[in-house]
Formats: structure tokens, sequence, C-alpha cells
């Protein structure tokens, strides 16, 4: 019997079109780290808000240097230093020279900075010996940043320089959209718990700290996470408690085994399906549903489709629901380092290592591509798509990689 299976582009277009981005609210700019901004900024005003000293050195008007030279040294009387901060204005006029730090708006008549190093002092006389060109080591007003300019767009995630950007206007509260809640609940008999010493048939459970790490690197707030064995009765009330999250993620037991309860008590609790079984290798079992504003993604237990479910899937969906501007990362092209041999009806999105050298991307598709397999994922920084049916990948051909977070040797 032929199976139907949803297509990855499909599938990815139904999550996405389901979810739409949380709702905004304002956030202090010290927890903003992470977040996506909700609305555009624009400039108020120009920056740098004054024209200013690019260097500590001499204020003074490029005319007066003209003639400067060692045999023609020239003097200026120095008005007095204007340090950085100083908000008084210092008139300035021919055959004079301001001493300025780095900062200090430079008096309106003065047109150029002369380096501190390049001046000489002798018997506190202020000696010139080049010239300079009018502008140098001058920070215009409004020549980094232009009044009324969108400088940031919503959508946008916040790192270190948004941060920067935003406080320098004024920002001391961020508008952001709110952290998506989400739950995680790991299910089967036969994972134990970290502390205990796996029995003979048993494992420890790993799912729910991946995916946990996972979901705080998208900056989002975990609700609930607990591990569950397959008893219906306990599942139901575990899935039910997790239903108050903006998305639940449900490790193992969507499959067709005769202990796979979850889709079954998912649609007790009222969660409808959107849709559950995908043509994408590691992970055909993927389940997609809603009961309402709440999003159930049911994720094939085995490690490393959880891993490269969550990548293709859940991450999308979460950046959404955050008001992301970048759903995912763009696929490089990458040129195989070794042949892929085999393939399969599904599309496959094989582990791999991405490395650059001399300026292209090659990648190495792991020999050992087990969805079980946990030693796979600290090995991989990349996922190379491979077509359903795919003829023999020769050496050196040119594949679609998805470069991923992580970290190998
Ligand atoms: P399932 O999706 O429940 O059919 O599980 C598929 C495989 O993944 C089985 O070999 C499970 O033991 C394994 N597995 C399921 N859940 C986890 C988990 N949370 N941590 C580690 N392995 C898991
Ligand atoms: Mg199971």
């Amino acid at each position: 019997m032929h199976e139907l299976l949803l297509a990855y582009e499909d599938a990815k277009k139904l999550v996405l079109k389901h979810i739409s981005p949380l709702k905004n609210e304002m956030c202090p700019i010290e927890k903003s780290l992470g977040r996506a901004l909700s609305k555009n900024i624009l400039a108020a005003y120009s920056m740098p808000l004054f024209d200013n000293s690019a260097v500590d050195g001499y204020a003074v008007k490029a005319s007066d240097l003209a003639n400067a030279s060692k045999e023609n040294p020239i003097i200026l009387k120095n008005l007095g230093y204007l340090s950085a901060g100083e908000t008084k204005k210092i008139k300035m006029v021919k055959g004079e020279c301001l001493k300025i730090a780095t900062g200090a708006p430079i008096p309106s008549e003065a047109d150029s900075v002369v380096r501190k190093e390049d001046i000489k002092i002798e018997k506190s006389k202020i000696i010139f010996t080049i010239p300079i060109q009018k502008s140098e080591n001058v920070r215009y007003e409004g020549e980094d940043i232009k009044k009324g300019k969108t400088i940031i767009s919503a959508g946008t995630l916040i790192g270190p320089a948004q941060i920067a950007v935003l406080a320098t206007f004024g920002f001391a509260k961020v508008p952001v959209r709110k952290k998506p809640k989400v739950s995680i609940i790991s299910t089967g008999n036969e994972l134990v718990e970290l502390e205990e010493i796996p029995k003979f048939g048993q494992i420890r459970e790993s799912n729910r700290f991946m995916l946990a790490g996972m979901v705080k690197q998208e900056s989002c707030e975990l609700e609930k996470m607990s591990l569950v064995p397959d008893i219906p009765k306990i599942l139901k009330k575990e899935f039910k408690e997790a239903l108050s999250s903006d998305i639940v993620l449900i490790s193992g037991g969507m499959s067709v085994g005769d202990r796979d309860y979850a889709k079954k008590i998912l649609k007790e609790l009222g969660v409808k399906k959107i849709f559950w079984k995908i043509k994408f290798k590691p992970g055909k079992p993927l389940f997609f549903g809603n009961l309402g504003k709440t999003f159930v993604f049911g994720i094939p237990g085995n490690p490393a489709s959880s891993y490269v479910i969550f990548e293709e899937f859940v991450r999308p969906a979460i950046r959404k629901l955050m008001g992301r501007r970048i759903l995912e990362k763009a696929m490089v092209k990458a040129i195989l380092e070794d042949p892929i041999p085999k393939s399969y009806k599904r599309l496959h999105f094989m582990r791999g290592k991405l490395n650059e050298k001399n300026g292209e991307f090659h990648v190495k598709p792991l020999p050992f591509q087990g969805s079980h397999s946990i030693g796979s994922l600290i090995e991989s920084n990349a996922l190379i798509r491979v077509e359903p049916d795919s003829p023999l990948l020769p050496r050196g051909e040119k594949v679609d990689v998805r470069p991923l977070i992580n970290e190998i040797e």
C-alpha cells in the first residue's frame, strides 16, 4: 500500500501558515537580547548629535596652518581645554586653537583637529609644523545616522549591535513580541532519568534536555518539562497541563507502535491534527496540530530525528511566533567531499560536516546516518539535502546544505 506522506515543503508551509506572531510588549533593554523587535525603529534625531572631535588634539582653522612647516612653524593661541561632556560653546577666531578631547564638540569656527601627537609645545606655546586638510579628524553631525531613517526594522533579532543603537536612541524599554512559552514532554517506557542506571532494555532520556537547549537558543520560556511513561492516563494529564503553552513538543510515541498513544490522546484533548507523517528522513512520523493558539509538534523520539525535525520545522515555527524576520539559516551550496551512493523515496536531510576552504563550502556526509545516532549529532554542523529517489551523487557535486549552530572538531 502506498503511504500518503506530505511533502517537506508543503508541511513547512502548513506550519508557517497556521502560526502568527505573538502580541507585542515592552521589555527592559537589559533583557532584550535574543528577542525580536516588534516595531521599526526610527532615528528620532541624527547621530552624531553635534560636530565633534575624533581625536585628542587641537581644534583649528585649516587655513591658519596652510603654510605650516618645520621651517615655518606656526603658533596659535590656545583657548584652553574642552573635555568630552562639557556643554559650553566656545568661540574661536583666526589665529586661535582649542585643546580638545575625543568626543568634545568642536567650535563652529574650527574645521579640523590636529592630533596631539603632531604638535610641539615649547614654553606653553602650541607650535604647528604641518598643514592639515579641512574636515580632518572631525566627526560631523548626522554623518552616521540620519534623522527619520528606519535604523532597525521590525522582526530583527536583537543582538549587541541593536542594543547599542536602541540605547543611543533612549529605548530603556524596547518594543518586542512576547516570548513563546514552550513545554516539552518526553514519552517512553524505556526512558529513565539521568540519575538512574539504565537496566537492560532501558536508556537514559536525552531528548528533553536537547530540545530544551534548542528552545533556549531561541530565547523562549520553558514552561514545563517532563518525562512520562507510555501510560495513557498519565500521558493525558501531562499533555493537558502542557496545552497552556504556545508550543508543545512531545517526543516519542508518534509512530505506529502498540504503545504509541500520543496522537489518540491529543485528539481526545481536542487537539486538531493539521498533518501527520511527512515524506522526509529522518522523522517521518512528525505530527503537527493545534488547540486554539497552542501548537503541538509530535516529534519522533529517535534523537537524530528529533534534532533534525526541530531544526527544519520547530525552529522556524518558534521564530514566526517570536515575530522574527529570518525564520531559518539560508541554505548554502557546498561541494561534496564524499559521494552519496544511496537515496531514499523520501527527501533526506543528511547530517554532514561543513567547512570552508579557499572561499568555498565543502561538505562531507557522515557515514553513519542512523536516526537513533546521538554520536552523529556532535559530529555534524550541517544538513545536506538529498532529493527523493536521487541518483548517485558523485564527489565534487554541488549540494544544498543547511548550516547548523553546532561546534564540531
Ligand atoms: P518512539 O518515537 O517513541 O517510537 O521512539 C523511537 C526511538 O527513539 C526509540 O528507540 C526510543 O527509545 C528512542 N527515544 C524515544 N524518546 C527518547 C528520548 N526522549 N530520549 C532518548 N531516546 C528516545
Ligand atoms: Mg516510544
